[in-house]
């Protein structure tokens, strides 16, 4: 358990600081002052997602039998957009306070009456704003050349359904993954990352017959909350939220939401989406997307259970989680005690899992070797510059699981020091055996 009271606005500070200090995430277009509601991850900061990413797919797609892949264009035709209902509904109620000039959604504010930014009663009606980033396909910036990007992954995967069914020889029921960026016009993104206007999802549309659907979205749901638990996330820091209100063409609706600083918030959103997305794109494309049935004859339109998931709240909720600060005992290594700051990553995910250190720098060639040796299979790290404490101080920050030290004996006996980032223990280990000493630990 951590000491840290992360239910401060303080805390949030604290950990944006330390992921722009240390290249995990830092303001889009900073040296032009940046532009709200965008973020780029640097070097540690994409390991770190790409690791979540590679997890999901793994999870979700690799090793299921019944689940496909899909990786489509970002920008669809327009006419995806008004089968989905995004164009005539994808908005949100806002309202502009006539004093601060601030814009709030209107779902959002506590008391509807007052601007949560300056209390004045001064405020606009409510209004409907469109989500949609609009741009123009061609030389051509008119109405007729108008386009979208993606408000969200799965439109893509409904459109081309027939086409992954018919390559991969799938039959009802099966499933189609796809992760990439979507883009909302979001009126206020704020805390940090967890509301952006260029974001990643990560969702997987599962087609099923609808008497079997409920079924699915237990099953699904389950799934779900399995992976956050292989994450690391506890039932006490997650949440299951039902919605009460359903969407006309919907049977049940849960979001996974993670107890952030900031408040409870949504992460995933796990839905039964009944027949609602083949049949508006079968209406509106004057396609027939139905499926032939072959066990009783029958043309039928699948039943949707959608699983969807944000990567960047994920890496959010795992930056809030991983963070701890404690005293590194003096003893163990070499010097007094003194305050660290550690993210305490599972290692399947962190974004280095091995530093190599050589212990001086006439050891770096030797340890280059064993930097070689082990990066391919693990995210490795070579750091020679200053001190080995200051070193491990360095990679606790950004939360390296193993610190593998290279010094003189090592030229004798073929061995190295592991130092482990939570318990800081230290273990002789034989170069040779490192690779199977690592394997299990990180997974
Ligand atoms: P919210 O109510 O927070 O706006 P939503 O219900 O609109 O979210 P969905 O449309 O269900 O979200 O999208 C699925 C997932 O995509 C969310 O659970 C979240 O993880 C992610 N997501 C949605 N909007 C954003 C955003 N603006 N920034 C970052 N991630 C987002």
């Amino acid at each position: 358990m951590s000491n840290v009271d992360k239910s401060t606005s303080a805390f949030m500070e604290k950990l944006v600081s330390l992921c722009k200090r240390r290249g995990f995430l830092f303001q889009s277009s900073e040296i032009y002052g940046g532009i709200n509601g965008f973020w780029d991850y640097g070097p540690y900061g994409t390991q770190l997602k790409k690791a979540v990413e590679k997890l999901w797919w793994n999870y979700m797609v690799e090793t299921r039998i019944n689940v496909e892949g899909l990786d489509s264009t970002v920008i669809c035709h327009p006419k995806v957009w008004e089968a989905s209902g995004h164009l005539a509904q994808f908005g949100d109620l806002m309202c502009d306070c006539r004093d601060c000039k601030a814009r709030h959604r209107v779902d959002q504010m506590a008391d509807k009456a007052v601007c949560p930014n300056c209390e004045s009663t001064n405020l606009t009606e409510p209004r409907e704003f469109n989500l949609m980033m609009k741009t123009y396909v061609g030389p051509v910036s008119d109405e007729d050349h108008a386009a979208y990007l993606r408000a969200e992954t799965c439109q893509p995967i409904f459109i081309d359904f027939h086409q992954v069914r018919v390559a991969s020889r799938q039959k009802l029921p099966f499933g189609i993954g796809q992760i990439g960026k979507a883009f909302r016009n979001e009126i206020n993104p704020r805390n940090f990352t967890f509301r952006s206007r260029e974001f990643t999802q990560m969702e997987m549309e599962f087609f099923c017959k609808d008497s079997d659907a409920m079924e699915w979205f237990e099953y699904w749901k389950n799934e779900r909350i399995k992976f956050f638990r292989k994450l690391g996330f506890t039932e006490a820091e997650t949440r299951i939220y039902e919605h009460e209100k359903l969407a006309h063409y919907a049977k049940a609706a849960i979001d996974i939401e993670y107890k952030f600083p900031f408040g409870w918030g949504e992460v995933e959103g796990v839905h039964h989406r009944g027949t609602w997305d083949m049949s508006r794109h079968q209406e509106f494309s004057g396609e027939d997307l139905t499926y032939f049935d072959h066990d009783n004859g029958e043309k039928i339109t699948p039943t949707v259970i959608e699983t969807s998931v944000g990567a960047d709240r994920t890496v959010l909720a795992l930056l809030c989680k991983a963070y701890d600060e404690d005293v590194a005992d003096s003893k163990k290594e070499g010097k007094a005690s003194e305050a660290r700051v550690v993210l305490r990553f599972p290692a399947e995910v962190a974004p280095v899992q091995v530093a190599i250190l050589p212990l001086s720098k006439k050891l770096t060639e030797n340890a280059q070797q064993l930097f070689n040796d082990i990066a391919p299979y693990y995210r490795s790290e070579f750091d020679v510059t200053g001190s080995i404490g200051k070193r491990y101080r360095r990679q606790d920050e950004i939360g390296t699981p193993y610190c593998v030290t290279f010094d003189f004996d090592s030229l004798e006996d073929n061995a190295v020091t592991v130092r482990e980032r939570d318990s800081m223990a230290q273990e002789r280990v034989d170069v040779t055996q490192l690779l199977a000493y690592f394997d299990g630990k990180m997974r």
